[in-house]
């Protein structure tokens, strides 16, 4: 049996969040009528120039100082000649020698090994349009172009190929998704579009210096795909040469559905596209103050926030990952923790109902939790009632329903409802000399020195109550009770 190791390299699109694209002014919205955000530049009317959208440069610069890329002060943009069908000026405004970005690191930690990953470049392009293909009446096939997406801002990114396995593939896209939703410079939604991941994959003897043939895989969209596809291809590319077989250099395509990757085209050396200098662009150099002004705009990143989560607040490994590493559901839990009075003495229990309650509430209704029916006010309001002891844990899950059905506070809940936690002695006492007298045989086998049998008449205490009394109490008076 040889002993093969894989090679993967990726490279990266990601749609840039500006409200307009990247040479005109149109709007980048997703969803509009067809061709409804279009003018005579993004349509490519001959003579009409591109002007440079200054956010776009601005995105794409922040991105790269977050992946400690190398800032490339004087930077121009290409043209990229080739038949774009679904782009009528036949070339892509793209950048080849001169990118924004130069030599940027990813860290990444798989099976709990941290490892970093160069990336070759990070440069700015315009999108295409989109062709729509239909199915006429007597089997009239035909096309509709829509220029919506055309000029609409890209990042591309380039990594070396320097990732062993789907796994490290996975957790690359994974962690450059975080760090990219973070600094809220792409969507980067898989689901429309607004990341795309072209895979490179060869094989090599583990003792080969230099790389096998590679095959590009394209037209994959969600994280998932690219790990499985990449299982597939390395099998697939196993067999052939277990076989004694040859790899040809060609592109192949993801069948989501079958699970396999499919012959696209043969890639026989690199393509002629003809780049020149972009001439209706000057080249244009960024200041010092421009690139230091983006770099204090850059946030703290989900691995350090995470940190910061177990250190400052004293959350668990998991609960701190699982907050940290989405910005909206991080933003959510911080909001939330800054209503709290006592914030180390709250946070694990606000973060619980985050990730257990709240998380699945969500899921179940298909919410964002951006647009979460819970605010992070009365959230933070429930939880205060549970530690004060107004009202029990079981009780909670009652208020929370009623909350995340109709956006209420917890507050007005307890009144109406009469939820209140009993915390009055006397009445305590009177359920837990009820609960003795009714149940002597329980009390019988505590007092036998069946220590757990304790548990039982709690629980039958709290059920009297209605789950209202306070537990804690009703602990503590039974047992006094139950010594005498
Ligand atoms: P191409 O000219 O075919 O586009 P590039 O050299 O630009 O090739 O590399 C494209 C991507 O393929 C990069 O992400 C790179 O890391 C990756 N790559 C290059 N060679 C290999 C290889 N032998 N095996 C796997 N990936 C590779
Ligand atoms: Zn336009
Ligand atoms: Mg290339």
């Amino acid at each position: 049996m040889v002993n093969y190791e894989s090679v993967i390299g990726l490279e990266v699109h990601m749609q840039i969040n500006t409200k307009s694209k990247v040479f005109c002014e149109c709007s980048t919205r997703f969803g509009s009528e067809p061709n409804l955000n279009t003018c005579i530049i993004c349509t490519s009317q001959p003579g009409a120039i591109p002007i440079l959208n200054k956010k776009a440069v601005e995105a794409v610069i922040k991105t790269g100082l977050a992946l400690s890329f190398n800032i490339n002060k004087e930077s121009i943009f290409t043209r990229k000649q080739y038949f774009y069908p679904d782009s009528p000026k036949n070339y892509q405004i793209t950048q080849s020698d001169q990118p924004l970005c130069s030599r940027g690191k990813l860290s990444i930690i798989v099976k709990g090994k941290e490892k970093i990953i160069n990336i070759t470049r990070l440069h700015l392009e315009e999108d295409t349009g989109k062709l729509v293909h239909k199915v006429g009446s007597r089997k009239l096939n035909y096309s509709l172009l829509d220029l919506n997406r055309a000029g609409v801002g890209l990042m591309e990114l380039v990594t070396e190929p320097e990732l062993r396995s789907p796994e490290e593939a996975f957790e690359f896209l994974n962690e450059l998704k975080n760090i990219v939703e973070y600094l809220e410079t792409s969507e980067c939604s898989m689901e429309e579009g607004k990341m795309r991941c072209d895979v490179n994959v060869s094989m090599r003897h583990v003792e080969q210096q230099e790389y096998g043939t590679k095959v590009e895989i394209k037209n994959i969209n969600s994280l998932s795909g690219v790990r499985n596809a990449i299982t597939y291809e390395i099998e697939r590319q196993k067999e052939i040469l277990d076989s004694g077989g040859k790899l040809i250099q060609e592109t192949r395509l993801w069948e989501a559905e079958k699970k396999i990757t499919k012959s696209m085209r043969s890639k026989e050396g690199a393509l002629d596209y003809r780049y020149f200098p972009e001439p209706d662009l000057v080249p244009f150099a960024l200041t010092n103050s421009f690139i230091e002004g983006l770099r204090k705009e850059i946030p703290e990143f989900p691995r350090a926030r995470k940190m910061r989560f177990i250190k400052d607040y004293g959350l668990t490994e998991y609960a701190a990952s699982y907050l940290a590493s989405t910005k909206v559901i991080a933003d959510y839990y911080e909001k939330a923790l800054s209503y709290m009075e006592d914030k180390k003495a709250s946070s694990e229990l606000l973060a619980n109902w985050i990730f257990t309650e709240l998380n699945a509430k969500l899921n179940v209704s298909k919410i964002f939790i951006s647009k979460s029916p819970v605010s992070c006010q009365n959230l933070a309001k429930l939880v205060s009632l549970i530690l004060d002891g107004t009202i029990s844990r079981k009780i909670a899950k009652t208020v929370f329903d009623e909350m995340f059905e109709k956006s209420s506070d917890p507050e007005k809940i307890i009144k109406e409802k009469g939820f209140t936690q009993i915390s009055d002695k006397s009445v305590i006492a009177k359920i837990c000399e009820e609960v003795i007298y009714e149940n002597s045989k329980a009390v019988s086998e505590f007092k036998s020195g069946k220590k757990k049998a304790i548990g039982a008449i709690v629980g039958l205490a709290m059920k009297k109550s209605k789950g209202q009394a306070n537990p804690q109490l009703v602990n503590k008076i039974l047992l006094e009770k139950l010594k005498t």
